[in-house]
């Protein structure tokens, strides 16, 4: 069947224009001024809200309760669809640094999801956050899986995975250029993560393959003083080398308000892209000060909207949803069509999913309505109703 919006502001996200949509047969069909219904079309009213394409989400870890780390394609599938409810209509699920068997079973299992019909959303395929990252930017990844990559055969989790699309690496470890390059040359985005490494030494990844900095400011080395010199370090990379783009947690809780516009304003809306770096906790009710523990055994508190170590020390993860995070890029200051852009059309091409993240004809129908609170009042995904009563409380 046919479905024609109508009333709507379309954020393309390139421009916003008061537009129709027509989907046909799970795709969009046409972006037009003014365009009378087909017959037999259904006719959904807008009333006036923002039309924009569906968030895709290429850092996540869980939903819904559910887990990456489960390492079957029912756990994928339904943390997809926990997050489709706040409008997510791509997800790249994301494993944690854990023991390689662990890890290629995740990679495996999303290989499966892959087919699962009944995921609404579109899985992309998976992210490995990992295993060679540096324990000293590890943050809440668990320090005795994390291994060097000179010493470790990858070749399960790399050549033998075909879902494998991006892989989070610390590049000062002996063989991680190497490893960057091994990545690029397959097409999967190889992405600075959990690193302590220097300027200069980010300036050689991004040579050998590099192209990406994960969560920016999370797990990432800063400027230090080395005797009386001060030394750039991987958030100073990321901000200022053209051909990196950039990760950002905006839950509103990892990054103050004046990093994301930094951030921002260094990157703009090509360079920098939203992800929630959500745990299972994310996309379900959670309870303030209650003591959670993950599946790889690290305990987290929630406190504040977002997940900490019980230290308090650093936090543990997020419990965001990517229509929380469009919803604080614009609270600070950035501009609407370019926050959803972040959340759109710039990690679809950072994946190489040409027919995700924009409204456009030829395009799959992955559609949201957002109100003037720009929470999901309505979403669809490649032409099939997910919601039409709006995110839960
Ligand atoms: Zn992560």
């Amino acid at each position: 069947m046919d479905i024609l919006f109508v009333n709507a502001r379309v954020c393309t996200p390139y421009e916003l224009r008061d537009a129709a949509v027509l989907v046909r047969g799970g795709v969009i069909e046409g972006v037009f001024d003014h365009l009378d219904a087909p017959a037999g079309a259904r006719v959904i009213d807008a009333g006036g809200q923002i039309l924009a394409p569906g968030y895709i989400d290429l850092h996540v870890h869980g939903g819904g309760g559910r887990s990456v780390m489960e390492g079957t394609p029912e756990a994928i599938t339904a943390m997809a669809n926990a997050h489709a409810l706040y409008g997510t209509t791509s997800i790249l699920p994301t494993t944690l640094s854990m023991p390689l068997p662990d890890m290629i079973r995740a990679g495996d299992a999303v290989s499966r999801a892959m087919k699962d019909e009944s995921c609404l959303s579109t899985i992309l395929g998976v992210h490995q956050e990992g295993p060679c990252l540096s324990p000293a930017q590890g943050g809440a990844q668990s320090t005795d899986a994390l291994l060097i990559p000179s010493k470790v055969d990858l070749r399960a989790l790399i050549e033998e995975c075909p879902s494998l699309r991006m892989m989070g690496v610390a590049p000062e470890l002996d063989g991680a250029l190497e490893l960057g390059r091994r990545l690029s040359d397959l097409g999967v985005v190889a992405s600075v993560a959990h690193s302590d490494a220097d300027y200069d030494t980010v300036a050689r990844a991004a040579l050998t393959g590099f192209s990406d900095v994960t969560h920016l400011y999370s797990g990432c080395s800063g400027v230090v003083r080395k005797n009386a010199f001060r030394v750039a370090g991987v958030v100073e990379a990321g901000l200022e080398m053209e051909r990196l783009t950039v990760q950002v947690i905006a839950d509103g809780c990892h990054l103050p308000p004046a990093l994301l516009r930094l951030i921002y304003r260094c990157k703009g809306a090509e360079k920098m892209y939203a992800v929630t770096d959500g745990l299972e906790f994310a996309a379900s009710h959670q309870e303030e000060g209650v003591t959670y523990v993950q599946r790889n055994g690290q305990a987290c508190v929630y406190e504040d909207g977002v997940m900490k170590l019980p230290s308090r020390t650093a936090f543990a993860g997020s419990v965001a949803t990517m229509s929380r995070l469009v919803r604080t890029l614009a609270k600070v200051g950035v501009p609407l069509c370019d926050a959803v852009r972040m959340a759109t059309d710039t990690p679809a091409r950072r994946i190489g999913a040409a027919k995700k993240g924009r409204v456009a004809a030829g395009c799959d129908a992955d559609l949201l309505l957002l109100d003037d609170r720009l929470r999901v009042t309505f979403c669809m995904a490649r032409g099939r109703i997910v919601s039409e009563t709006g995110e839960p409380a």
